[in-house]
């Protein structure tokens, strides 16, 4: 089955607009899918609740930002009842925590002689979830930097923002928010962590510990080798495989939505459910 669990709209960092995110998913023959705005449920308020669209089969999704052990790593989350309360209060506070450490980014770029930012950013990102890739991208349109990869190296990094007002969710919180709204948390791109194994699996304990779910085992392109890693920690865990391409923009050498390689066999599938409760 062609599926993509992970993609962004405009209502966050994404560039299409969600009614056009759906439109290029069910194209490329997309029959599962999903919209994991960070930190926002504004695409599914702008498409609706509705399950089908044609053929293809929307399952709700979002990606929170979450703290754990001083490092910031994203959880999806999946299935939940839009109707529920405990996400979308969950969410309020995130969303308080983007407009104050974007008010620091726009502060900390004028230290360094750029004005702005901030109001430039924020325009980038209209009524949606504010982020670094508004930045990025608006440090590109005024010049400041040649290419969105150079704003995050310069400006933007982890590294950058470590110590402005970071108000994410603990892990254990995230993980709560979802579960409450009868959703099931998935480890978003666990490769992308730049800690060691030894934490990676800490990590993993945690999360499943806190109730999570699954582990995205195939994320948009990824080095050969990370899938078999990726399964053989689901196994150790106990975590269901997850899948997408974390599509944020038509770009050549990124992922498109549904393009991926297929699952090994040997996993247990986070979709399984869905597509067997049809
Ligand atoms: P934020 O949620 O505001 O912390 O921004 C994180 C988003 O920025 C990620 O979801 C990516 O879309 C993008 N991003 C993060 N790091 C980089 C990077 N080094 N280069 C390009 N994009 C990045
Ligand atoms: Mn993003
Ligand atoms: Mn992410
Ligand atoms: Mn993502």
């Amino acid at each position: 089955m062609k599926l993509d669990l992970h993609t962004h709209s405009a209502a966050s960092d994404g560039l299409l607009a969600p009614a056009a995110l759906l439109a290029k998913a069910r194209e490329a023959g997309v029959e599962l899918f999903s919209i994991t705005d960070h930190d926002t449920l504004a695409a599914y308020d702008a498409i609706g609740h509705d399950e089908w669209h044609g053929t293809m089969r929307v399952v709700p999704g979002v990606e929170l930002s979450a703290q754990w052990r001083g490092q910031v790593v994203h959880v999806l989350g999946y299935g939940f009842d839009h109707a529920g309360g405990a996400l979308r209060a969950g969410i309020a506070v995130q969303r308080q925590g983007r407009e104050e450490r974007a008010a620091a980014i726009g502060e900390a770029l004028k230290r360094r002689g750029i004005d702005g930012a901030f109001e430039g950013a924020r325009a980038l990102a209209g009524d949606g979830s504010i982020g670094r890739p508004h930045f990025a991208r608006h440090l590109v349109a005024v010049g400041a930097v040649r290419t969105f990869d150079e704003a995050f190296s310069r400006y933007l990094s982890d590294r950058a923002t470590a110590r402005m007002p970071q108000r994410w969710a603990t892990l254990a919180d995230a993980v709560g928010w979802i579960v409450a709204d009868g959703g099931q948390a998935v480890l978003a791109h666990p490769l992308k962590y730049q800690c060691t194994r030894t934490r990676l699996r800490e990590l993993l304990a945690d999360f499943a510990a806190a109730g999570g779910r699954g582990l995205e085992v195939l994320c948009g392109r990824q080095p050969p080798h990370a899938l078999a890693e990726l399964t053989g920690l689901c196994a150790r865990f106990e975590l269901e495989a997850s899948a997408g391409s974390d599509f944020h923009a038509p770009e050549a050498w990124l992922a498109s939505p549904g393009v991926m390689p297929s699952l090994p066999e040997s996993v247990p599938a986070l979709w399984e459910r869905w597509v067997s409760s049809s």
